[in-house]
């Protein structure tokens, strides 16, 4: 799992390699009204790209891939990656 986010600043999907993320044009005005969407992300383990909200994005709820076949969690802590221990 890479370590760190990348951030594009333009929608460029062959540039979508793990842990870069992109923020929507829409951000915020799509989703539940309370924690709507706000980026794509390309899963750091497995590149899969995911919807994620601005609570994951500010590193209040863990990201889970959605991948069938990779079961990565993780948190955004700013521009690290920080993955998710079992409590
Ligand atoms: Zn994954």
């Amino acid at each position: 799992m890479v370590a760190e986010i990348n951030v594009l600043s333009t929608w460029i999907p062959e540039q979508m390699s793990p842990g870069t993320l992109f923020v929507l044009e829409n951000a915020g005005e799509v989703g539940e009204p309370e924690d709507p969407y706000f980026a794509v992300l390309a899963c750091p383990e497995c590149g899969t790209l995911g919807l994620i909200t601005k609570r994951q994005i500010a590193g209040l709820v863990a990201v889970i891939c959605g991948s069938d076949c990779c079961a990565a969690q993780f948190y955004i802590r700013d521009s690290a990656i920080e993955v998710r221990r079992p409590s």
